[in-house]
């Protein structure tokens, strides 16, 4: 029986995608041959790579200021091929610590210029989203995180600036609607709210780059995968047609507004649970929450293996919260049902009426 899949990441795909996409791993649309064994020169791929490009574009209303890009090494390597290309060795970088990705993006960056860190929520353990912090205005740019996948929280406005953003949105990109002239550069994994893991989407605005004296390897280069449309390599063909079958299905289904409608109505549901039952409590700050990464916690914690059990038993798999936050984290991304959320807020209900 399929479960109801709360995991962060690999996380749940649309069913109707995970259907095409294996039959695609049979054959592709007629073409004689598996997407697993075409050729990323053949017609068939090309065709792929031009609508994955054309659909990130008209999903998120990317002007031509902007290249898209599909790239390999995870968001991980994102966290220095952004500060390697736009960042000058005499520049200014500014983040904002908002949890672990965003350490270790600043981590990588400081191998490249001047960091600063304008302000962090560690002192909370990352429940909240800082606030009030000025922001020089010459930084090269300002990196955020919009949604911290592991403490589930969220930005739900953004910074008052002209500096551009460089924004690690792996947990939510195609999730609502953004701004698209306040970014730089946007980057995200596949594997949280797209595709399967193996491939990386990027979206660089071209006057970001250029700016830096460097030596740069040709494969971390910006202009490198420009030039040849993400195919100056072999490309994961296999993520890249799952994520555009991704984006096919955004589309059919309203967009990245409708997504947006439908992931607060799903995460307000949820959230009540949290805070009407009174043996749970949420672990973020409520102004923050993430409407994909529900993070709670149960006020007595020897009753967390029973709750565990009690979801198990209804087929919630993936609830329990990342080590750094104990408790519980329910993963419920565009292509989760609200059936499903639904299910594990019965298990909570239940929960209630049994231990309370
Ligand atoms: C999962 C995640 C990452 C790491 O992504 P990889 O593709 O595994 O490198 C980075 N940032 C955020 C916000 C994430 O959720």
């Amino acid at each position: 029986m399929k479960k109801h899949n709360f995991y962060a990441g690999p996380a749940i795909l649309p069913q109707s995608v995970m259907e095409q996409a294996s039959q695609a791993t049979k054959e592709l649309d007629g073409c004689g041959l598996s997407i697993l064994e075409i050729s990323h020169r053949s017609k068939e791929f090309a065709a792929v790579m031009e609508e994955i490009i054309s659909s990130t574009r008209e999903l998120l209303d990317i002007n031509d200021d902007y290249e898209v890009l599909f790239l390999t090494g995870g968001a991980s390597s994102q966290f220095y091929m952004t500060a390697m290309n736009l960042l000058p060795s005499n520049g200014k970088a500014c983040y904002v610590d908002t949890g672990a990705w965003s350490t270790k993006a600043l981590k990588e960056a400081k191998l490249f210029g001047d960091v600063q860190v304008l302000a962090s929520s560690k002192d909370k353990n990352y429940t909240y989203i800082p606030k009030d912090y000025s922001i020089p205005a010459d930084a090269t740019y300002l990196h955020l995180t919009s949604n911290n996948t592991i403490f589930g929280t969220a930005y739900h406005a953004w910074p008052e600036t002209n500096v551009p953003f460089v924004c690690d949105m792996s947990s939510d990109i195609f999730s609502r609607p953004i701004e698209m002239e306040k970014f730089g550069v946007i980057y995200a994994g596949a594997q949280k709210n797209l595709g399967p893991a193996g491939v990386t989407l990027a979206i660089v605005r071209k006057d970001m780059l250029n700016k830096v004296d460097r030596m740069i390897p040709t494969m971390l280069d910006y202009n490198t995968h420009i030039k040849k449309q993400s195919t100056f390599n072999t490309p994961p063909a296999f993520p890249i047609y799952v994520s555009m079958l991704t984006m096919r299905w955004l589309k059919e289904n309203g967009g990245v507004a409708a997504m947006q409608m439908k992931n607060e109505e799903k995460a307000a549901i949820l959230y009540k649970e949290i805070d009407d039952n009174p043996l749970f409590e949420g672990s973020a700050a409520k102004e923050d929450r993430s409407l994909m990464n529900v993070t709670f916690l149960l006020k007595d914690s020897d009753l967390e293996s029973a709750f565990l059990d009690a979801c198990t038993e209804a087929n919630c798999i993936g609830v329990k919260g990342h080590r750094s936050v104990g408790g519980f984290r329910a993963s419920i991304y565009n292509a989760m049902p609200k059936e499903s959320v639904q299910v594990l807020v019965d298990v909570m209900k239940e929960f209630g009426k049994n231990f309370g």
